[in-house]
């Protein structure tokens, strides 16, 4: 069984450009090895946007290099557009899983249909890092839609499996190293164990509700950060919960990042910003 190694949150709250209130509740600009190969955890809202008559709210074009962005949506809509050619809605429930390996430029903006009607909004963008060797693979997304997430129920609850597996039922990301990524819904008084794999980095992202892990209680935009070593960790919920499991296997490679870059070495970073700055991520697909 694995036991309870740290609490993480952030009280400290940020805007990502005009249309996410974030907070980063882990991040790279620490020490890298203990949450490997995550890189870091923007939890947005909840928050409640008033109707908008101009351009919806959001951040507009910026460039991602050298790992992937795995946005989840729970409240609103996210529209995005990216130099792939890529572009579309993530609606709610629903997940894009973006490589941006060799180098992405993208705008991330709430639809312009949530932002005509406003009302609660809710999201986590999650970093994962790319092993050295994966870094330079072309730019992709994987649109994740509500019915392509199977879910897995037991007693107490259920489980939508974004990657990795769960009782037989298998999440539809491809990704390059192995991650089990779960969102689970919890009734008052459930007491399940989560079937996770030894060895991996284990987090569980409390986004609502409080659970109490290992005797400790773990409260709403807190991640409570397990050991490596067990399988299955033991969770009671101490009322309705709404938790996202994250387990992957560590790369155990040094971590290089500058903001939106993230590399192995400095000497790469530099590259990024030259081949930034010289256009070299090409260009966003028209509007
Ligand atoms: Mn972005």
């Amino acid at each position: 069984m694995k036991t309870l190694e740290t609490i993480l949150r952030n009280d400290t709250p940020h805007w990502v450009g005009d249309g996410f209130p974030v907070r980063s509740l882990f991040s790279y600009h620490g020490e890298t090895a203990p949450i490997s190969p995550f890189l870091l955890f923007d939890y947005a809202g909840p928050w409640n946007f008033e109707p908008v008559k101009g351009h919806p709210r959001g951040v507009g074009e910026h460039p991602h290099k050298g790992f992937e962005t795995v946005t989840i949506v729970y409240d609103g809509e996210v529209s995005h557009r990216d130099s792939s050619g890529g572009g579309g809605t993530i609606g709610t429930g629903e997940v894009q899983w973006m490589t941006a390996g060799a180098g992405v430029l993208h705008e991330e903006f709430h639809s312009p249909g949530y932002s005509r009607t406003g009302g609660p909004f809710r999201m986590v963008q999650l970093w994962v890092n790319l092993p050295a060797k994966d870094k330079l693979t072309p730019a992709k997304y994987q649109a994740i839609t509500r019915d392509m997430i199977p879910e897995a129920t037991f007693d107490g609850g259920l489980a939508r499996i974004i990657a990795g597996e769960f009782g037989g039922a298998k999440g539809p990301a491809t990704t390059f190293t192995p991650i089990n990524l779960w969102d689970v819904r919890l009734e008052a008084d459930a007491e399940i164990t989560l079937p996770v794999p030894d060895g991996h980095t284990t987090m569980v992202a409390v986004l609502s509700g409080h659970v109490t892990i290992d005797g400790k209680g773990v409260g709403e935009a807190e991640i409570a950060r397990l050991t490596r070593e067990g399988s299955d960790a033991a969770v009671k919920a101490d009322g309705d919960a709404m938790l996202l499991v994250m387990t992957g296997e560590p790369i155990n490679e040094p971590v290089f990042g500058y903001g939106p870059f993230v590399m192995n070495t400095e000497a790469e970073i530099r590259q990024a910003i030259a081949d930034f700055n010289s256009g070299r991520f090409g260009a966003l697909a028209p509007a």
